[in-house]
């Protein structure tokens, strides 16, 4: 438990800043992400120190495709988040604490966590599983103490924070894989519990900061996968991020509440790769569909194969200097 960055007193209530919640809190009791506490009108975060997942993964795991392919990634999170998402696949750790549920995990302290990073040979840590913003405190300690040691900063999120959040936690960051779950507001408040400006905002942010973005859609029969929304997704990307930001459009797979729809067929996957390609991104990738090409790196020019994957494994990769080997265009990304 550690004193929390970002919030105010209101009369004797307490107001945390730190993601578009806003939330004003009683004394004794919790924020909408169950992770932050009032205790005698000091707000706490609960899950500092506290990681309830440490795992080595491949950092196309992330999904990162452009950020040091083939490398290891040190993953962490704790429980919490601020967005309920209906379809959920780590809702077990996500939404545990809210409603003054557990909070759960062993006691690490940051210089731990860089120290696992270092030993099990990873280039980066990445803050990924539920949503890093509500552990912002922890997120930023380790961070820096990365840093230090040579590793990079990845962030996984849902974009849902504070505009004074993001300015807090991105000097430290390297890349960030942010879900733009849809683009419609009434998606993000019957779908998520949120809102869908904050979220343009923090992608606009990033980019304009320097921190390497991809961006992730899992596409949901029936609710997020018209032509329309999804030419609208890709748009956003092109017109105010950029047409080299990688797009990855994955699987949905019936969880949490959502058991009642269909996992994503393989041709509507297809199409929103074409939809992405139309709009006239350069890097529009599908994960989970066998025997595809559809998680390569191909050049943007001269269409040549560049990063061969296989699942999350990388099996050949050509990019080299950050530039396609055949013609020398330039690929955007961190390579080396
Ligand atoms: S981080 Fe948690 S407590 Fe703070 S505003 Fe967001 S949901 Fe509320």
């Amino acid at each position: 438990m550690k004193e929390a960055l970002l919030w105010e007193k209101s009369a004797a209530l307490v107001r945390c800043r730190l993601c578009p919640h806003g939330c004003t809190i009683g004394e004794g009791r919790r924020g909408i992400c169950g992770v932050r506490e009032n205790r005698n009108g000091t707000l706490y975060s609960l899950v500092w120190g506290r990681p309830c997942a440490m795992h080595v993964d491949p950092i196309e795991k992330k999904p990162l495709y452009h950020f040091l392919p083939g490398s290891s990634s040190y993953s962490i999170a704790t429980v919490g988040c601020n967005l309920r998402c209906r379809h959920c696949q780590n809702w077990q750790i996500s939404q545990m604490p809210r409603n003054g549920g557990d909070i759960t995990g062993e006691e690490v302290m940051p210089e731990k966590i860089v120290d696992g990073a270092v030993e099990s040979g990873c280039t980066s840590i990445s803050y990924t599983y539920t949503e890093p913003t509500v552990y912002m405190e922890y997120a930023l300690d380790i961070s820096r103490l990365a840093a230090a040691r040579g590793l990079k900063n990845v962030f996984v999120s849902n974009g849902y924070m504070a505009e004074e959040a993001l300015d807090l936690i991105a000097p430290h960051l390297h890349a960030d894989n942010v879900d733009l779950k849809s683009f419609s507001e009434s998606f993000y408040r019957d779908v998520c519990g949120g809102s869908l400006e904050p979220v343009l905002r923090t992608l606009k942010g990033l980019k304009r900061m320097g921190v390497w973005v991809e961006v992730t859609t899992l596409i949901i029969p029936t609710l997020n996968d018209s032509v329309d929304e999804l030419r609208q997704i890709a748009e956003f990307i092109k017109g105010e991020l950029a047409d080299h930001v990688p797009w990855h459009v994955s699987r949905f797979h019936p969880d949490f509440e959502l058991t009642g729809l269909p996992a994503t067929d393989r041709l509507l996957l297809e199409k929103a790769v074409q939809v992405g390609k139309d709009a006239g991104l350069k890097y529009v990738y599908a994960g989970n569909l066998p025997h595809g090409s559809y998680e390569n790196t191909y050049c943007p020019r001269c269409g040549k194969l560049l990063v061969e994957r296989h699942g999350f494994a990388v099996s050949a990769n050509r990019v080299g200097d950050g530039r396609c080997q055949h013609c020398r265009t330039s690929i955007e990304g961190v390579w080396e």
